[in-house]
């Protein structure tokens, strides 16, 4: 036998029926998305890796350690993304995209690649959905977006997810947070993991973020993004406050929350899910104001979240939601002879016409096998040609769920399944 193959370490195939949950998810995003008038946005699986280092920050772990980049045929660095928001704002500069006083609302779904040790849970090749806000900078945007995250859920049924939310400040108030963290961190410094020694020289705020027990032991007592807002971080953040309040959208407030990526300022939230480790939530989102900007384009505030499908579906099961099932059973035509197969063919092709389901048996079997494999497709209708039913122009029609039949001329079937 010829070498057979494996899915690279890592990744998954979806196979039917998962495929349906993945559907299922799918669509109820995009709905929910349209309903707050975003639209979809689709943009290139690698990007030139500047970007991402750029945007999301050399320093982090997702383009240190993490990231696929490779040198295309014309000596390019590139790297498959990462993350999703990098390559939307860097869509939304090169096209021109920014005025004044108007919003660019787009919602996604893309796999995203990370070189991670595979675990439960942990894909090298990762699937999400997620939305960008480009223009707006008050609070009720943020409401906004966190609302539609939050309907998603809804929608879908999950529950026991919590909200945690968190402001970061903005560049006028965060320097006096970092040299304050600086100080407090410096006095253990000797305790804290080598990683996170090496980040209190490029970003302290991210030894909130790293995994070691120690760590998040030293950091507990360290000051807090919120304890230092400046007048205008503290009001956007309690009239954000008030409005989730208002739409009866709890939340925990999470003073420890940093977010992986550099961007983000004032807002960022994550929605968290027990079952999930520690270090893992549903989604994340924030506000990234200066990423525009850091990227090459018209400073423009902008907000989004990101949410992971496999965590989602992983929610979805352990919640034991069950996903509405196919609504179209559709008709299994069924030919006895060389001769009704053609018809079987045809009346099938013309069933479809009108935009029905229907399926046709490809291996010559006889009436008894063909019923079963109705069946076995859970259709709803079989439809019988043989040599009588040619000689009359009649076929029969039998409902597999009552176990009735008719007799119906073969050119009408598929307007009578369609008035059924
Ligand atoms: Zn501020
Ligand atoms: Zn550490």
């Amino acid at each position: 036998m010829a070498k057979s193959y494996q899915a690279p370490r890592g990744t998954q195939d979806i196979l039917p029926p998962v495929s349906d949950r993945w559907h299922h998810l799918e669509s109820t995003f995009r709905k929910v998305c349209e309903r707050y008038g975003y639209q979809e946005v689709r943009t290139p699986v690698f990007e030139e890796s500047g970007l991402f280092a750029r945007g999301i920050g050399d320093a982090t772990d997702i383009v240190s350690k993490e990231m696929y980049v490779f040198e295309d045929r014309g000596g390019r660095s590139m790297a498959l993304r990462p993350e999703g928001t990098a390559g939307i704002v860097r869509a939304f500069v090169e096209h021109k995209l920014a005025g004044e006083k108007s919003a660019w609302k787009v919602f996604y779904f893309m796999s995203i690649f990370r070189y991670e040790r595979p675990q439960a849970g942990r894909y090298r090749q990762a699937h999400q959905v997620g939305v960008e806000c480009f223009g707006p900078t008050g609070p009720d945007a943020d409401a906004e977006v966190i609302a539609l995250n939050m309907a998603w859920y809804r929608e879908l049924g999950i529950r026991g997810h919590e909200l945690r939310l968190n402001s970061l400040g903005c560049p006028v108030c965060r320097p006096s947070h970092r040299q304050a963290l600086s100080e407090a961190l410096s006095e253990v410094r000797g305790d804290l993991c080598p990683t996170c020694q090496g980040r209190m020289e490029t970003n302290p705020l991210r030894v909130f973020d790293c995994k070691s027990a120690e760590c998040q032991a030293l950091v507990a007592s360290a000051p807090s993004t919120v304890d230092y807002l400046c007048a205008e971080c503290q009001s956007h953040f309690a009239r954000l406050r008030d409005l989730l309040e208002a739409m009866e959208l709890p939340y925990e407030l999470a003073p420890r929350l940093v977010r992986g990526l550099d961007y983000y300022t004032r807002t960022a939230w994550e929605v968290k899910y027990s079952g999930l480790g520690a270090q893992d939530a549903l989604c994340g989102g924030g506000r990234y104001d200066g990423l525009v900007e850091e990227l090459g384009g018209p400073a423009t505030p902008g907000i989004g979240f990101a949410a992971g499908i496999e965590r989602a579906l992983y929610a979805l099961e352990q919640g034991g939601i069950e996903i509405p099932g196919r609504s179209a059973r559709g008709t299994l035509v069924i030919g006895l002879d060389e001769e009704s197969r053609r018809r079987a063919l045809l009346l099938a092709e013309s069933i479809r016409g009108h935009g029905l389901r229907a399926e046709t048996d490809y291996f010559d079997r006889g009436l008894k096998a063909q019923m079963k494999q109705a069946d076995r497709l859970g259709a709803r209708w079989a439809v019988i040609l043989g040599e009588d039913e040619l000689k009359t122009g009649r076929a029969v029609v039998r409902d597999l769920e009552s176990g009735d039949q008719s007799e119906v001329p073969i050119d009408d079937v598929p307007g009578w399944l369609d008035r059924a």
